[in-house]
């Protein structure tokens, strides 16, 4: 008799358990699913990021060759203007503005303006 009972409760809680279990397995794929979904994005997010940061990196690198070339270039004018001039031999004395102030490698004449080379009224 106990048996019977035994397999008759087997039979009715078992099922229960098994859906029971079904539905928390279901609930767990749902939240997987959903929290794959969010790492897919903060994947696309931190892709996004990253191609950026390389880019704004080449930028970078790319300017400071545009730097140094610059930089390169204006030595090589202030060696030249140095040789031509000996680093002076200003004759506006004579004849102004002369050509040693008005070369652009003259590392004082870059810093003149056309208002600079206007005569003095005063
Ligand atoms: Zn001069």
């Amino acid at each position: 008799m106990s048996d019977i009972v035994e397999r008759l409760k087997a039979n009715i809680v078992a099922p229960t358990l098994l859906s029971d279990a079904a539905d928390t397995i279901e609930s767990l794929r749902q939240q997987l699913s959903q929290r794959e979904e969010e790492l897919k994005k903060e994947e696309l997010l931190c892709n996004d990021i990253f191609k950026s940061r390389e880019a704004l990196r080449e930028e970078l690198d790319r300017l400071r060759r545009e730097l140094s070339a610059v930089k390169q270039k204006l030595e090589a004018t202030e060696r030249e203007w140095d040789e031509m001039y000996d680093g002076g031999n200003c004759s506006c004395h004579i004849n102004p503005p002369c050509d040693s102030c008005t070369h652009e490698g003259n590392p004082i004449g870059l810093e003149e303006t056309d208002e600079a080379w206007e005569p003095d009224n005063e």
